[in-house]
């Protein structure tokens, strides 16, 4: 009657005892595992978290310090520069940038000794009454050179055109040591004058081109017939 009681504690208590065991046992494992944990992950010191549960094929846990640290900000790529569209109209100053930034009509493009000169005769020209001005002072190698072109063109040979045009390299406007001035009066005034300031007329064709080719309040030089005379 009662004796089937008795067995029922003995069965309580292995269940219970077996309980105890079992967590026991999973308590141990736990501990082990925890340790075993530690030993395999030396360098995450701190992270308790069982990182290799998380990498079951094998594959390396994550670094701790990616954990750890704060991911560095991603750098944000840098904004290419869009290159700015090539201008395509001419800039107004080409020719005053080929001559150093002065533009033909420039005194200040000529050499300091001509532009001297000049200054001073074109106060005087205005204290009698003339005007001087400036058609032509230092050009550039292009603009000589285009120059040559169009007057072979009009005087149909090379040799024609040197009688008015000489090429970059002989040209004086290039080196700013020539000017070619006006109107009329002004031409006029100068080639009387010119001496006394250094400033000579130099070939007879060109009545409106001029070099400081003296020593101020000494004559000029003898003409040349045209700039093509002492030209090769
Ligand atoms: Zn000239």
């Amino acid at each position: 009657m009662s004796n089937h009681l008795p067995p029922r504690r003995p069965f309580r208590v292995r269940t219970w005892l077996l309980s105890v065991t079992g967590l026991v046992l999973v308590g141990s494992l736990m501990i082990w595992h925890t340790q075993v944990i530690e030993l395999l992950d030396l360098d995450s010191s701190g992270d308790k978290q069982p990182v290799v549960a998380g990498a079951p094929n094998g594959e390396a846990p994550q670094p701790v310090k990616s954990q750890l640290t704060t991911p560095p900000p991603t750098p944000r790529p840098k904004p290419k520069k869009t290159p700015s569209p090539t201008p395509t109209k001419k800039s107004t100053n080409s020719r005053a940038s080929e001559t150093g930034g002065y533009s033909e009509e420039d005194i200040n493009g000529l050499s300091s000794k001509l532009r001297t000169r000049l200054k001073k005769a074109i106060s005087a020209a205005r204290a009698d009454g003339v005007r001087i001005s400036i058609t032509s002072a230092r050009r550039s190698e292009a603009k000589q050179r285009r120059l040559l072109q169009e007057a072979i063109e009009r005087y149909g040979s090379y040799e024609a055109a040197t009688r008015w045009v000489l090429p970059p390299e002989q040209s004086a406007h290039v080196l700013g040591k020539a000017v070619d001035i006006g109107p009329q009066a002004a031409m006029t005034w100068l080639n009387k004058n010119g001496w006394r300031y250094g400033i000579c007329r130099r070939y007879d064709n060109e009545p409106w081109h001029f070099e400081a080719l003296t020593t101020p309040g000494k004559k000029c030089p003898p003409r040349e017939a045209h700039s093509g005379a002492t030209a090769d």
